[in-house]
């Protein structure tokens, strides 16, 4: 018996989700936080998680880290939540329990890949919406499409990814308003952003996913989503039991007690942001397209971004090259922004690749 007797083609034909080697590289592939904490922080976590029990199995319901989300993330009190393996787990969730029920899945594409690739593999109809040119919603494109396919769920990364902008609010509203079954506004980059729907959660159809990741904790994989009640309480029952484990719900914990540190760090990253965008956008051929996430998006000129992108590797800078994802991302490379020192590394080499 071979996979093939018994797995659909388009699952064997997937690999697996590919990470490019990193090791002894400026690693700019990820939208990683580049900075480390306060060395007495570090060793104060050390003695944390010295502690834990390993030996017993996590809270199921990490309840004392869902109270400490809730509060420390300003989640609103008639909002359920419900905490990921990542937030890709969650993504995984919503669309299990959508599976089967006919209806489907709808995003505007060049999007977060994982929202197509899960819905692939469990498969729930996807739907891509081509974004404009310029990365701006086609609104009559959506709703065409929302009134057409009547889809389950909707995802909005916004700020959205690999594109780094995010739609002007009432855009997001209108759709919403439109879409028949739920809206999940995907916030990952939501601290380095000027704007949020959080605070909008509650009742009807809105929620509003987010992770720790690109704030400085992406080796823990803790993502949260934040909903309806009636709607966190129905995609418990899909959850797997003790999907937090013990280190990452103690080391999230604490984590959270010195939140003031992470949102520092988060103001760190918007400021070189701004340095390393606009010295990009003075090089001759090179567009930069506004970002409100923790990355960039460059376009270099016309047929340049293999080459870019491997001169970049030869220099040992590791960023990622998307200009095959989407037509629309033709000639176009993703950086996220590193430390000051990092992100004057990546200059130079980038100029010397162009
Ligand atoms: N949503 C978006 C828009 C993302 O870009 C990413 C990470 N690339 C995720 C979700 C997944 O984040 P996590 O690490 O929490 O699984």
């Amino acid at each position: 018996m071979q996979p093939s007797d018994l797995m659909r083609p388009e699952l064997l034909a997937q690999g697996a989700y590919s990470v490019p080697d990193s090791r002894g590289m400026i690693k700019l592939d990820a939208m990683e936080n580049p900075y480390h904490w306060p060395a007495d922080m570090q060793a104060q976590l050390g003695r944390v998680l010295a502690q834990a029990e390993l030996n017993r199995y996590p809270d199921p319901r990490a309840e004392a880290l869902t109270q400490q989300l809730r509060a420390v993330m300003g989640v609103p009190e008639t909002a359920g939540l419900m905490l990921g393996n990542g937030s890709d787990e969650l993504i995984q969730i919503l669309l299990m329990a959508m599976a089967g029920s006919g209806r489907g899945v709808l995003a505007p594409e060049p999007g977060f890949v994982m929202y197509r690739l899960i819905a692939q593999w469990l498969d729930v109809p996807y739907t891509g919406v081509p974004l404009q040119p310029d990365f701006s919603l086609d609104m009559p494109a959506m709703l065409a499409a929302i009134e057409d396919q009547a889809p389950a769920v909707m995802f909005l990364a916004w700020p959205n990814n690999p594109t780094g902008n995010r739609w002007p609010r009432a855009d997001v509203e209108a759709l919403i308003q439109a879409a028949p079954g739920l809206v999940v506004v995907d916030e990952a980059y939501g601290p380095f952003a000027d704007d949020s729907f959080l605070s909008e959660v509650g009742q009807g159809k809105l929620m509003v996913m987010r992770t720790v990741s690109k704030l400085g904790l992406a080796g823990l994989r803790l993502g949260y989503l934040a909903g309806p009640g009636e709607w966190i309480q129905a995609l418990d029952g899909l959850r797997l039991p003790y999907n937090i484990n013990v280190l990452t719900q103690a080391a999230a914990s604490f984590a959270l007690e010195h939140n003031a540190v992470l949102h520092e760090q988060a103001g760190l990253i918007r400021a070189e942001r701004a340095a390393l965008s606009a010295a990009l956008a003075a090089l001759p051929g090179v567009e930069v397209f506004p970002s409100e996430a923790n990355f960039l998006l460059v376009r270099v000129p016309l047929g340049r971004a293999d080459a870019v992108f491997e001169g970049l590797r030869e220099r040992r800078i590791l960023i990622k090259n998307v200009s095959k994802q989407n037509p629309l991302l033709a000639d176009c490379l993703r950086v996220t922004i590193g430390t000051p020192e990092e992100n004057a590394a990546f200059l130079t080499a980038f100029k010397q690749s162009l």
